[in-house]
């Protein structure tokens, strides 16, 4: 891992836009559980105290903006810093999934115990979110169902099947494993012989970041750091000298849902890529979008960055691969939204896996005392909206320590410490306040 590096003297980040939040509180003592609190109002959940500690957050991608969200209402008081305040993300309207994601990329499958935990924690805050019709409005996110479907049946394949079994006692709405499933849509079930449903969180990206952007944002202030998140994506290859990340990159078309030959389609269908690793992979991902559009693709290619035209044979392989998996679906010109036809962007990948750990470097350069206070949170790849606020949980607990003065540990050594099984068990449960406008959890 990198050498510490001081944000405020990279010129990346003198020359980023800074936008400040509001916040407030002294750190959660260690003996405490940490807890996850968001809060829809505009006033943070937990009011400031003047000598509250400051977090600066770089990155304004859902990363870094879920973990100053939490941190936020925790009671900090908050900086983001970013090169760039997106309007328009490159997913564009996600879909949440179990790790790991349907486009595979996942080089240790050890490693996403973790991820695991965060993805539940973030499911049930969009499933909140979702259920509460003025939020659900106001950030774009609905409940849907999602198919998986399987070349061959999921019991006859240990990593599938541990995966499906895990789904199943997660606590996801609506699970149901029935091999018909496959005799739905037309899918061709000589080819598709097996099958899963859950019911998941579906989120107009640009709609929910946008959102969240602004509702923090108006609370602009700028506090000198006590703690430092890391959370740049792709940038923290630069940022944090990190040789294992890689841009993996995306596309996906975007077609009418209302000029099909098929039903409207209000279910997401997916076939996940088979391969692990730092590989070109191809997978089946058609997602409906709220407004009449239906996204489908996709693949993921390692370390390439420009972008393809709309033509591109990559793309139009991608279409006609949906085509034939979807009979009735038309991914051609025509049929394509002339707004917007294709969406494209950069997964922020990592060798090893999304990395979410304090900065270990020690002794500090030019002999400052104690520990690094950066805490690290970055390489979220297909994955980012799936993990948000579970990552954010982790990355508060990690600002908690960093700012008692622990020693910083490897990610793999946080587990016990970090966001467990209790937790998202406590988080499932949903405690919504009053009026309805936050919800939080503990373990107990
Ligand atoms: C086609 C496609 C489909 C996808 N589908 C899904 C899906 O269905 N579900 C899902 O969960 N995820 C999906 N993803 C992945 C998801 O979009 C990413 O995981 C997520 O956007 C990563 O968020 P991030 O905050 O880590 O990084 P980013 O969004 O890249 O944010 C990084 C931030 O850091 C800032 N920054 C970088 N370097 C510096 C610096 N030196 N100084 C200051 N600021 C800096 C940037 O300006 C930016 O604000 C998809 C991605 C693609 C491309």
């Amino acid at each position: 891992m990198s050498a510490l590096v001081n944000p405020m003297s990279d010129p990346a980040v003198t020359q980023a836009k800074c936008v400040a939040f509001s916040a407030l509180t002294l750190p959660r003592r260690l003996s405490e559980s940490p807890a996850l609190h968001i809060d829809f109002n505009r006033d943070p959940l937990i009011a400031p105290k003047q000598d509250s500690p400051h977090i600066l957050v770089i990155g304004a991608g859902i990363v870094g903006m879920s973990a100053a969200w939490t941190l936020l209402d925790s009671g900090y008081k908050v900086t983001v810093l970013a090169s760039q305040f997106d309007d328009r993300v490159s997913g564009q309207h996600l879909t949440w999934e179990y790790p790991p994601a349907v486009c595979g990329h996942t080089s240790d499958v050890e490693a996403l115990e973790i991820p695991k935990r965060w993805s539940m924690v973030s499911y049930h805050v969009f499933k909140y979110m979702a259920a509460t019709p003025l939020l659900s409005h106001e950030y774009s996110v609905v409940m849907r169902d999602a198919i998986f479907f399987f070349e061959k049946p999921v019991e006859d394949d240990v990593s599938q099947l541990r995966k499906m079994r895990e789904i199943e006692r997660s606590g996801v709405a609506g699970f149901l494993h029935d091999k018909h499933l496959t005799h739905s849509f037309g899918i061709d079930s000589s080819k598709y012989v097996d099958a899963y449903k859950l019911r998941a969180p579906m989120i107009d990206t640009d709609v929910a970041l946008t959102k969240i952007t602004k509702l923090e944002a108006e609370l602009l202030t700028t506090y000198k750091a006590n703690a430092i998140v890391n959370a740049t994506g792709l940038g923290a290859g630069e940022l944090a000298d990190d040789k294992n990340v890689y841009p993996l990159r995306g596309a996906m078309i975007r077609v009418l849902n209302n000029s099909q030959h098929i039903p409207k389609l209000t279910t997401a269908l997916a076939v996940s890529a088979h391969t692990e690793g730092q590989i070109e992979t191809k997978f089946i991902f058609i997602v409906p979008r709220g407004d009449g559009i239906i996204y489908t693709g996709g693949f993921s290619e390692p370390d390439v960055t420009d972008t393809l035209a709309e033509d591109d044979a990559k793309i139009e392989q991608m279409g006609k691969d949906d085509e034939k998996f979807l009979p009735g679906l038309s991914t051609k010109p025509e049929d394509r939204d002339p707004e917007y036809p294709v969406a494209q962007g950069l997964r922020p990948a990592r060798r090893g896996d999304v990395l979410c750990q304090r900065e270990l470097t020690h002794p500090l350069p030019g002999g400052t005392p104690g520990y690094s206070r950066i805490v690290h949170c970055y390489g979220h790849a297909g994955a980012g909206w799936s993990l948000s606020f579970g990552s954010a949980l982790e990355v508060k607990t990690l600002v908690n320590s960093a700012l008692a003065g622990e020693v910083p540990e490897p990610m793999h050594r946080q587990a016990p410490s970090a966001v467990s099984r209790e937790q998202v068990a406590d988080f499932a449960r949903n405690r919504a306040n009053e009026d309805g406008r936050h919800i939080s959890a503990a373990a107990t």
